[in-house]
């Protein structure tokens, strides 16, 4: 059995090679502070060097058969199964999601690389009926060319197999640049798709702690031609006017203010475990997690009392300890935040009804929380929290609870629970938001179109719709026939 020790790479991947760098950067364990490894801090020409590896790679990649393809991701999908224990050791080292949780993302994310392994053999064209006798009209699916795959730390492999997978399968190469605080998982996956055989310059995974910095040569340089983003809306804007100069494609995965809906017709305890499950996953660290709980008058007491004593139960702690269901947050940022939306809700007449402040364990544990009698006013209604927050709002009318869901410029996830069919199909359809569950509280999948409307975001991950994003269409008008 591999252990996480066997799979922490300290250099970065740039054409094949394993790179050092003059600086380098320490990799923490947000659980207890330990320094897991040093990565290289590249200068922009190793960028550079990536992209141009990248750029190199990508005509004979797309010059292999859809076949050879998906034979190559196939079997870096077999390598990421039968190392599945040491990354999620791994990833709740450098992340601190729990290990149960950590096990279920390498399922997920490697779920992504089998899809499109699939996927790549049905790249289909299409010939339309030609607009004369003598011609005909030709679709070609073609791959966009290098992209430059920019993502967060909050799925350190899953946002990047969901974005490789489809730019692999359609043909094209990538440079990843993994989040700061996880760059060991994104080197990991890299170092499996090596040994599997996947090319030299296919991949590449280029490591920095200045964002900043790193990000306009991505987006400034003319080879790469999609920038596809999960993170933070406002950094998600900055890459976005940074793609206009050279007009690049780009799928942006960004924030949310997700709603959860309970209304007085729901089954309260399947709703109180979904309610737990979106909003406490990851320790409320995941952009699709609940935001926002709006609860019907007629059952806002009876639930919130089963919601608090269900949350009172959550076990805090390192997550590699067995019942642990809440980590560390990522980093003292994180933890202000949590502390600044719950003192700015108190202070505006929210009463807490569990956990509140930081966890006795220390560093960046935090307790987990539940506010009730919480109102628009207050920032937890507008801003994503990230953290494990659940603000409870009352509503009285259905049409109330719609137009309190939409009331934000995000739209990514909402969910609610209801058991009247008509006011299900009425609700469904009335939410303004990219992604709906409907008496769930997990709603990803590698088989389902993922993304949001209005700021959270344009393009889809996952299901054939997710092949879409990598791909061109040219289209041939053959005539003199
Ligand atoms: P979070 O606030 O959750 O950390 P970010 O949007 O800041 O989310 O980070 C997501 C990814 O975007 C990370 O890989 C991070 O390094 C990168 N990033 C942050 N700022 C920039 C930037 N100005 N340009 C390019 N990438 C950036």
């Amino acid at each position: 059995m591999p252990s996480y020790q066997d799979l922490i790479i300290d250099k970065a991947f740039i054409g094949g090679q394993w790179c050092s760098a003059e600086r380098s950067f320490a990799v923490t364990d947000p659980a207890n502070g330990e320094t897991l490894a040093h990565v290289p801090e590249l200068s922009a020409d190793q960028v550079r060097d990536a992209v141009a590896a990248a750029d190199a790679a990508w005509h004979p990649w797309k010059r292999k058969t859809a076949k050879e393809r998906s034979a190559l991701l196939r079997a870096w999908f077999n390598a990421i199964m039968a190392n599945q224990q040491a990354l999620a050791e791994l990833m709740t080292r450098e992340q601190g999601k729990p290990l149960a949780e950590a096990i279920g993302e390498v399922a997920y994310g490697a779920a992504f690389v089998e899809y499109y392994a699939e996927e790549a053999k049905r790249m289909a064209g299409e010939t339309l009926p030609g607009h004369g006798a003598d011609k005909r009209i030709l679709v070609f699916r073609e791959p966009v060319g290098v992209v430059a795959a920019i993502t967060p730390w909050n799925f350190p492999l899953a946002m990047i197999t969901r974005k490789c997978a489809p730019a692999l399968a359609a043909g094209c190469t990538v440079v990843i640049k993994p989040a700061e605080a996880t760059p060991l998982t994104a080197l990991a996956l890299a170092r499996l798709a090596e040994e599997v055989g996947i090319p030299a310059g296919v991949i590449n995974v280029v490591t920095s702690s200045s964002p900043r910095e790193v990000g306009p040569v991505l987006t400034g340089d003319a080879r790469v031609r999609k920038v596809s983003f999960t993170g933070s809306t406002g950094v998600g804007k900055i890459l976005l006017a940074q793609c206009a100069d050279t007009v690049k494609k780009a799928s942006m995965e960004l924030g949310g203010n997700a709603p959860f809906i309970v209304f007085d017709d729901a089954d309260l305890d399947a709703a109180v475990e979904g309610a737990v499950a979106s909003k406490y996953r990851n320790s409320g660290q995941t952009c699709v997690c609940t935001n926002r709980l709006l609860v019907q008058d007629g059952v806002y007491d009876a639930f919130v009392e089963k919601l608090a004593r269900r949350v009172a139960e959550l076990k805090v702690g390192n997550g590699l300890e067995p019942g642990v269901l809440q980590g560390p947050l990522i980093n003292a940022a994180a933890v202000d935040k949590v502390k600044t939306h719950i003192a700015d809700a108190v202070d505006k007449g929210a009463q807490i009804v569990c956990g509140g402040k930081p966890h006795q364990l220390g560093g960046t544990f935090f307790e987990p929380t539940v506010l009730r009698d919480v109102t628009p006013e207050m920032r937890v209604a507008r801003e994503e929290t990230f953290g494990p927050l659940a603000p409870v709002f009352r509503f009285h009318s259905d049409d109330e609870a719609i137009a309190m869901a939409n009331d934000t410029e995000f739209g990514l996830a909402a969910y609610f629970y209801a058991r009247d069919y008509r006011r299900i199909w009425h609700t469904m359809e009335a939410l303004e938001y990219g992604m709906v569950a409907v008496n769930e509280g997990i709603l990803s999948t590698e088989l389902a179109p993922f993304g949001g409307v209005k700021e959270s975001g344009l393009g889809r991950e996952g299901s054939s719709h997710g092949m879409d994003e990598y791909t061109e269409l040219k289209y041939a008008c053959v005539g003199g026939l």
